[in-house]
């Protein structure tokens, strides 16, 4: 199995630190808005690896965290006039009922900033201690880059070059521009936790590093998270974890591809995000993955107002495939072994779902065929796409209820209906002329009729 480390920027084949226990932590979601889909792509790339993991015989702990203090939920939490953490607190019950909607199974463990604000601390008393941090004079504490030797490995820079680029923020306390917080002091009416340094709240970075060394241990198998994160937030959680323990940190960092809407970078500040809860409504979690794992996880996944709507239609041919095999009842466990196979050749290869998925549209031609020529053995293929996709997250609902809810018929107007039906009858009555008036007829609201076996088949123009 090989997976793709962008510590190295190479294919390496995966070998867990220890025997066949695997230790993996992904960054998770600042709580400081709804969650919108960046967040629901991020958390299936991750489950889907550990699923794979575990299909592959790991044992795999995985643990994701909640940023539930930061700028931004103050602020937020300050508009409406409401307590910060308590604010956090319902953003993550919401998030996980998303998840829950989306199929993405709760990791081993969840763990939030403001529950580790002691070991936190403790963490960065040891960096102190240790001489990579320094308490600025307003009881700041930062981390000194330049006693990090190896600072820039992951992103590759080089820490002089840096220098030049970045926005310098704090100058006055901060001994070098590259420095950054670990322990920022509270400002007045602000959140705050006591600290050997005065009040204050941990700086992000910190959070990651401290609960990955609190309840992972000091090295793990994979750290994982956005591409955007490499550079500054995984550069120094490496800086912090690794001046701590003189280990290397996470063996592998996987790092999934960003998200574009029509082309244009995706951001808040932009405006042009997209919320969970909409697209939810919109398709389904099904729908959803199959949008989203049609691009391999490392590359940039275009939204664009087709890649969904061309999902649902590919699921629902599938799924109609699907329910013609169940009406043959066919009482029979047996399976296809080649598509698990084929399932998991495209896995080990740097977890290829577009792979994979590209795989079902044979898979389906096939099934068709079969079912065309009476040959049963077709139900084995069904049993071995039921089980094996199942761990993307797919054909996990009931076929009929799957066609009626994705069904096209379901979007098109009443009136058009009743006229389709109108004609349906028609036909049944040989009375052709008006059949073909009422094709005309619903030709001018905008949508063509075609005959199909079920009766008819609605497209708009
Ligand atoms: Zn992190």
């Amino acid at each position: 199995m090989k997976i793709y480390n962008s510590l190295t920027r190479k294919k390496e084949e995966f070998v867990p630190l220890e025997d066949k226990n695997v230790k993996m932590y992904a960054c998770g979601i600042t709580v400081s808005a709804d969650a919108h889909i960046g967040h629901a792509v991020q958390a299936i790339i991750f489950d889907i690896i550990r699923k794979y993991l575990e299909k592959r015989g790991y044992n795999v702990t995985y643990a994701r965290n909640y940023t539930d203090v930061d700028d931004k939920i103050i602020l937020n939490a300050n508009k409406l006039g409401v307590d910060p953490i308590e604010f956090a607190k319902q953003n993550i019950v919401k998030v996980e009922k998303l998840m829950a909607e989306l199929k993405v199974t709760p990791p081993t463990m969840n763990l939030k900033a403001t529950e580790n604000i002691d070991n936190i601390i403790e963490f960065i008393s040891k960096l102190i201690e240790k001489g990579y941090a320094y308490v600025a004079p307003e009881g700041d504490v930062y981390f000194s880059v330049e006693k990090d030797k190896s600072y820039g490995k992951l992103s590759n820079r080089n820490p002089d070059d840096m220098i030049s680029s970045v926005r310098i923020e704090n100058e006055e306390n901060k001994r070098s521009p590259l420095d950054f917080a670990l322990w920022k002091s509270a400002k007045p009416n602000e959140i705050y936790w006591n600290s050997p340094w005065g009040k204050g709240r941990p700086g992000w970075h910190i959070e990651c590093s401290a609960m990955n060394y609190y309840h992972l241990g000091e090295q793990i198998d994979i750290h994982g998270g956005g591409r955007d994160l490499i550079f500054p937030h995984h550069e120094n959680e490496i800086a912090q974890t690794e001046c701590l323990t003189g280990k290397p940190f996470a063996k592998y960092w996987v790092h999934n591809g960003l998200l574009k809407l029509n082309g244009q970078k995706m951001s808040k500040s932009l405006g042009n995000v997209i919320s969970i809860q909409e697209l939810l409504e919109k398709y389904g979690a099904e729908v959803i993955r199959f949008g989203i794992l049609q691009t391999n996880y490392k590359n940039d996944i275009n939204i664009t107002d087709n890649l969904f709507s061309e999902a649902e239609k590919h699921m629902l041919d599938f799924y109609k495939v699907l329910a013609e095999v169940e009406k043959l009842n066919i009482n029979s466990s047996k399976l296809n072994s080649v598509i698990d196979e084929e399932f998991n050749q495209s896995m080990d290869d740097d977890f290829n779902t577009a792979k994979a998925l590209a795989n079902l549209f044979g898979y389906f031609k096939t099934m068709k065929l079969k079912l065309a020529q009476k040959d049963d053995s077709v139900v084995e293929d069904y049993n071995a796409i039921k089980k094996t996709y199942s761990l993307l997250g797919l054909f996990t609902e009931d076929a009929k209820s799957f066609i009626e809810k994705h069904s096209l018929v379901q979007a098109i107007p009443a009136e058009v209906l009743e006229l389709a039906n109108k004609r349906l009858q028609a036909r049944k009555e040989k009375n052709f002329a008006l059949s073909d008036a009422l094709r005309e007829q619903i030709k001018t609201l905008g949508y063509e009729i075609k005959d199909s076996k079920e009766g008819f088949e609605l497209n708009k123009l």
